[in-house]
C-alpha cells in the first residue's frame, strides 16, 4: 500500500466509501462525481499507477469478474456499459492508482468519459 494514494486508503478500508463489490484482490466503489447514473471504480487492493505499470493477469482477471458482477448487479448487462482505464497525462488521469470506470444506464455514444 502506497501511503499517500486516496485509492489505497478505499480499496484497503483505511478511508470509507460506497462499496458495490469486493474480494480479495480488487474493490469497487461509486465514484465521488458520477458521470452516468452506474459510475463504478474498480481497483486493485495492490498499488499500481495505471495499466501500463505490470499488473498481473491475476489482478487483471479479478477487475474483469469484478465488471462482470457489478454490470448484473447494476442492471446494465443487458443495455450496456463502457469501461474506462484513464492511463498517463494524455488521457487525463488524475488518480495514479489503476482503476477501470465502469459507466452505464444511459446512453454513451455521444460521450467520451
Ligand atoms: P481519472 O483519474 O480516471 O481521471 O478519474 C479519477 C476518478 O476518481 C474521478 O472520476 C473522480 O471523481 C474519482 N475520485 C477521486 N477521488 C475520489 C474519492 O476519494 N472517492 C471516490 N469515490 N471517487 C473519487
Ligand atoms: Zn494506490
Amino acid at each position: 500500500m502506497k501511503d499517500d494514494c486516496i485509492f489505497c486508503k478505499i480499496a484497503n478500508h483505511v478511508i470509507e466509501s460506497d462499496y458495490v463489490y469486493e474480494d480479495d484482490l480488487v474493490a469497487a466503489f461509486r465514484d465521488m462525481s458520477p458521470a452516468a447514473p452506474t459510475h463504478v471504480l474498480v481497483v486493485p487492493k495492490e498499488h499500481y499507477a495505471h495499466m501500463a505499470d505490470n499488473v498481473p493477469g491475476e489482478t487483471i482477471a479479478a477487475m474483469a469478474h469484478a465488471v462482470d458482477e457489478i454490470a448484473k448487479a447494476e442492471g446494465i448487462q443487458e443495455s450496456g456499459f463502457r469501461v474506462v482505464a484513464n492511463s498517463g497525462p494524455d488521457a487525463g488521469q488524475v488518480v495514479h492508482h489503476l482503476h477501470w470506470h465502469v459507466l452505464g444506464g444511459k446512453r454513451l455514444v455521444d460521450d467520451f468519459a
